[in-house]
């Protein structure tokens, strides 16, 4: 088989302690998952959960013990932070149950839903997708994947992010609105998950604007650190 042009390479997250690498197919991602996180965007309750997507190849790949560099992105003047828990599925399904669904998951990693605020805030305002908002280039950073027995306790490890050493947000995977069983349940009631989808499972409090120069580091306990420099 030939091309007209050479296809984009293979999205691919490293994986700690092997040399093969985990292929990237989709990118999930949940919105509104943490209470107060909810909160400030001005929504309160439990909400069914929702989902979004962002290309593949808006991944950035942080290699482990690396700063991982993004541009400042385009049109936004408030690109937001949304540190948060990826889960890398090993097995796919459809109508996954609550209680299979972390047979479905191979490991997890430290991921960043880099967000342009004004933009989709614009787009909520008008109904339309946010696409704009959340989709864009270099829009998911990501830290290396551990293996889920690798990985500790993740469902009640603490989450943070740090904005040049300072505190942004701070809070504990135990507080999702939707556990990551739950949202996969969900999710393969509307898509059939396959090898190579992460899921971004959403962001606590203390979401805010970065600027250039700026150097993000978050962490997911047991997952390593992720660090992140707006260029
Ligand atoms: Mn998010």
């Amino acid at each position: 088989m030939s091309y007209l042009f050479t296809p984009p390479p293979v999205v691919s997250v490293p994986v700690m302690g092997r040399s093969e690498r985990f292929p990237v197919r989709r990118v999930y991602c949940v919105g509104r998952n943490y209470e107060e996180h909810a909160k400030e965007m001005g929504f309160t309750g439990r909400e069914p959960p929702f989902f979004f997507l962002k290309p593949a190849d808006a991944i950035v790949v942080v290699e482990a013990g690396q700063t991982g560099t993004i541009a400042y992105p385009l049109l936004t003047k408030n690109l937001h932070h949304e540190i948060e828990l990826v889960a890398a599925i090993g097995t796919g399904g459809r109508n996954i149950k609550a209680a299979d669904a972390l047979k479905h998951v191979y490991g997890y990693a430290v991921g960043l839903d880099m967000t342009r605020r004004d933009l989709q805030n614009e787009m909520k305002k008008q109904g339309r997708p946010w696409c704009i908002g959340k989709g864009f280039d270099q829009s998911a950073p990501i830290g290396p994947i551990t293996p889920a027995d690798q990985a500790g306790d993740v469902a009640h490890a603490e989450i943070y992010l740090q904005v040049n050493g300072a505190d942004r947000q701070r809070s504990n995977v135990s507080k999702l609105i939707w556990n990551l069983s739950e949202t996969i349940e969900h999710l393969s009631a509307a898509w059939e998950l396959q090898p190579g989808d992460l899921i971004y499972t959403g962001t606590p409090e203390g979401v805010a604007a970065v600027v250039s120069g700026d150097l993000m580091v978050g962490s997911v306990a047991g997952l390593g650190e992720l660090r992140v420099r707006v260029a």
